[in-house]
């Protein structure tokens, strides 16, 4: 078998969407002019696509903060903090994130991706259950793997489920992890926060929850679902990532107790990997203070989503179960959705095109992201870009439900 053979399947699949148009996989952004405008295929575009909820991309404080720092520190840290040490950035980053999240113990990672690894690949052992959100996010998977855990799936968002398979675990329930997200990134919907803690004060178990697109966007000093819902005591560690509300590149977990300390000697992503470079920790560190200090753009950003929401439902578009930054407008077909993809970039409006098995259920979707940063009239854009497609011979004259 020649080397890429077994990827034969997924490469005549791809090919299928590689024709003249715009590649929905991997789009080139040509030219990137704010937080929420760019230039794709030639054309210019309202973002909508990205995971920028309150639209610190481009602000002076965070680059003058980062710029300063490549200056005085140098470009990267060459080494991992382990190894080759820490940064007095570093350090500060995981005590003002300690300080925000009220929690004694912070980590900071190189991304999201590799926090979920390193947390939940390290404490979800051969010996371990782990109890999962049937939607949770690859890295979530990928890190049980690396694991070696027993994963069992309850269904997505359904507490009475879990709490059936907790049940039937018996004394085992005691020890295992129960892993959720505050918003899910498919279909924008929150996890069942309060029901979840209750099961777990009653039957036991480690509460894990990973705040990746909830940080920054929920709660009203922006600490996620866990504050919004009132569950913080009950939840063992929050995860999170700097790559969305804050703007960068990077992870975090915070333990409920400073025993959370010791994955720092214990996990392999955490030691084997280089630490993020100066200039992201701070501007890290100025988003991090905007997010505390300007509770106006999480409003900005939920008067946005509700605006988005309602627009595409008054035109009778099948959206995501609640108002959310993250919208998703389901849209038949995969062949469908490509179309109605591009079809949207011609429109001067950029969202992301997901397909299955990416997507619950078998579902395509265009999934719209909201930011803070977008205007009123950017959001009636968007609205009116999808009103022009509504009626177009690209989708079936019925929404799929
Ligand atoms: N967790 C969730 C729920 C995510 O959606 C993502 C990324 N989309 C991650 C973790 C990984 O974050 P990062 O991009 O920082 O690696």
């Amino acid at each position: 078998m020649a080397l890429y053979d077994r990827f034969s399947r997924l490469a005549a699949e791809r090919a299928r969407f590689q024709d003249s148009g715009p590649s929905p996989f991997g789009t080139c952004i040509e030219d990137i002019y704010s937080a929420t405008e760019g230039r794709i295929g030639g054309k210019n575009v309202i973002l909508a696509g990205t995971n920028n909820y309150l639209g610190l991309t481009f602000d002076p404080n965070a680059i003058v903060a980062a710029q300063r720092a490549l200056a005085i520190e140098g470009t990267g840290t060459t080494g991992s903090r382990m190894a080759n040490g820490s940064y007095g950035g570093h350090m500060a980053l995981e005590a003002e994130l300690a300080e925000f999240l009220d929690r004694p113990s912070v980590m900071v990672f190189s991304t999201g991706y590799v926090a979920n690894l390193g947390v939940i690949g390290s404490l979800a052992g051969p010996r371990e259950v782990v109890l999962l959100d049937a939607d949770c996010h690859a890295s979530i998977y990928d890190a049980c793997v690396l694991g070696g855990a027993e994963v069992i799936r309850f269904q997505h968002n359904d507490a009475k489920d879990l709490e059936r398979r907790m049940l039937r675990l018996g004394e085992r329930a005691k020890d295992a992890l129960i892993i959720v997200e505050g918003i899910y990134s498919m279909l924008g919907d929150t996890a069942p926060l309060k029901e979840i803690a209750e099961i777990k004060r009653r039957l036991g178990g480690y509460l894990i929850v990973d705040e990746a697109h909830s940080f920054g966007v929920m709660g009203a000093n922006g600490r996620g679902l866990v504050e919004a819902l009132g569950v913080e005591d009950d939840v063992d560690i929050i995860l999170g990532t700097f790559s969305k509300s804050l703007a960068a590149i990077g992870g975090f977990a915070a333990g409920k107790t400073r025993e959370m300390e010791v994955l720092r000697y214990a996990s392999r992503p955490y030691i084997f990997t280089a630490s993020p470079s100066p200039s992201i920790i701070a501007s890290v560190r100025s988003a991090l203070k905007t997010v505390a200090s300007r509770p106006e753009l999480r409003e900005r950003l939920w008067s946005n989503a509700r605006r988005l929401y309602d627009g595409l439902a008054n035109l009778g578009y099948a959206l995501g179960p609640d108002v959310s930054p993250v919208v998703p407008v389901m849209v038949g077909t995969k062949e469908q959705g490509l179309q109605f993809w591009r079809a949207l970039i011609d429109l001067g409006v950029y969202v992301n095109l997901v397909l299955p098995p990416a997507t619950p259920a078998g579902i395509t979707l265009v999934r719209c992201s909201v930011s803070a940063a977008h205007t009123p009239k950017q959001i009636d854009q968007i609205i009116q870009a999808f009103s022009v497609l509504r009626t177009s011979a690209i989708l079936d004259k019925e929404q799929p439900e």
